[in-house]
């Protein structure tokens, strides 16, 4: 079966690294991070990388200050993701991105 997150890495990326690649989500249209490899478990993903990477896309996409990161999944697959979204949904949705730590 096709894996969506692997189609969704054929679009044009916004930041792309041999861990992780960052693009427009095609759901939900905010930078979305995909990390490349499948089925990671949580405690080996690199959260600092994570963080710097959808953190950058963030300020590159809506401005310092202007977004929140929500690590709820959106696409399926088993690939780890996480959006940066504009801060006014995020606060309208109580979520400040309190996820990666
Ligand atoms: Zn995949
Ligand atoms: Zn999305």
């Amino acid at each position: 079966m096709p894996c969506e997150l692997c189609e969704v890495v054929l679009a044009d990326p916004i930041e792309e690294t041999v861990d992780y690649l960052v693009v427009m989500c095609p759901r939900c249209e905010m930078p979305i991070l995909i990390w490349n490899a499948h089925n990671v478990p949580m405690d080996k993903l690199d959260k600092m990388t994570i963080s710097s990477g959808i953190e950058r896309a963030g300020q590159q996409v809506y401005g310092s200050g202007m977004y929140d990161i929500e690590s709820a999944p959106c696409v399926p697959g088993d690939h780890f993701h996480i959006h940066a979204r504009p801060r006014q949904i995020a606060l309208d949705i109580g979520n400040r991105g309190e996820m990666i730590k």
